[in-house]
Formats: structure tokens, sequence, C-alpha cells
């Protein structure tokens, strides 16, 4: 996968956006969707996209750049809030070679707390607990 091609509209995110695929949902409004991440780098890993199609931050316009990152801030406030982090890593990653598995632009907000390791990016984890997400999602939710 290079940096740059055609959208896949089968990538999970954009079958999560239609509702084909299930996610524990944090945070949605006309432009931006957030949930938590399914193989979770840290306890609160949180995903933010954009609704508009695109693959990466690069092929993403200036506009819904800065709609998502109002969010992620956002998001991360609440983070913050409600799992009381010792620290919290924000990164985004454009095109195989960099990390990225997913073909849909998206930030990952990832809490870091002292003496805890972080585990594996990129789906290469253990797939967390449903349950313990929704109670992680809805404490997020709820301090937004
Ligand atoms: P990246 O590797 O930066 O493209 O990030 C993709 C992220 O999506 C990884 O952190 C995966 O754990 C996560 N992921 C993959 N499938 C799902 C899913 N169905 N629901 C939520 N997160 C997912």
């Amino acid at each position: 996968m290079s940096l740059h091609g055609d959208y896949e509209t089968d990538n999970i995110f954009a079958r999560i956006l239609r509702g084909e695929m299930p996610c524990v949902k944090v945070y949605e409004d006309d432009n931006i969707l957030s949930f938590m991440d399914m193989f979770p780098q840290s306890e609160g890993h949180t995903l933010v996209i954009p609704k508009a199609p695109s693959r990466n931050l690069l092929e993403t316009n200036a506009k819904d750049i800065g709609r998502l990152f109002g969010s992620v801030q956002r998001i991360a406030k609440a983070v913050e809030i409600a799992l009381k982090p010792d620290g919290i890593v924000i990164t985004q990653f454009n095109g195989a070679p960099a990390g990225q598995t997913v073909f849909h632009t998206h930030v990952h907000i990832i809490p870091r707390y002292t003496g805890l390791g972080l585990g594996a990016h990129g789906g290469a984890g253990t797939m967390a607990d449903i349950d313990a997400l929704t109670v992680l999602a809805g404490k997020i939710t709820a301090a937004l």
C-alpha cells in the first residue's frame, strides 16, 4: 500500500461508518466518529476518525483535519478526566511502511500509565473484552 491511491471502501473503518461492523462508540457528530480500539495498546486506547473518506492525513482536506484534531483534543481531555493516565500519546500513521494497517485516516489516543508498558501496534495485540471496553467508553463519554 503506497501513500496514494484509490480509497478502498471495504476497509474496516468504512464498514464501521456504514454500520456494517460494530464498534464501541465514544463520540459521534456530523463529521467525526470516535470508538475504542479493539486491540488496545493500553487501557483506554481510543480512535478518532473523520467520516469523510480519505486514506491518510496527506489525502485529507484541511477543513477535515481541523475538525479531526479539534475532536482529538476534546476526547483526549475526556480520557484524562475519565481514566487519569500519567501521560497520553497521540499517534497517526501514514502508509504501510509507517505502520498504518487500516487505510481510512485515523488518530490514536493512547493513555500511558507510569510503570506499565505499551502493547503491540496495529492490531497485533490481544483483542479486548467488549464489556470492559464498553465500561471505559462510558466513562470517557461521560467526561466529554
Ligand atoms: P493503524 O495500524 O495505525 O492503521 O491503526 C489501526 C488500528 O485499528 C489498530 O490500533 C487496530 O488495533 C485497530 N482496529 C482494527 N480493527 C478494529 C476494529 N474492528 N475495531 C476497532 N479497532 C480496530
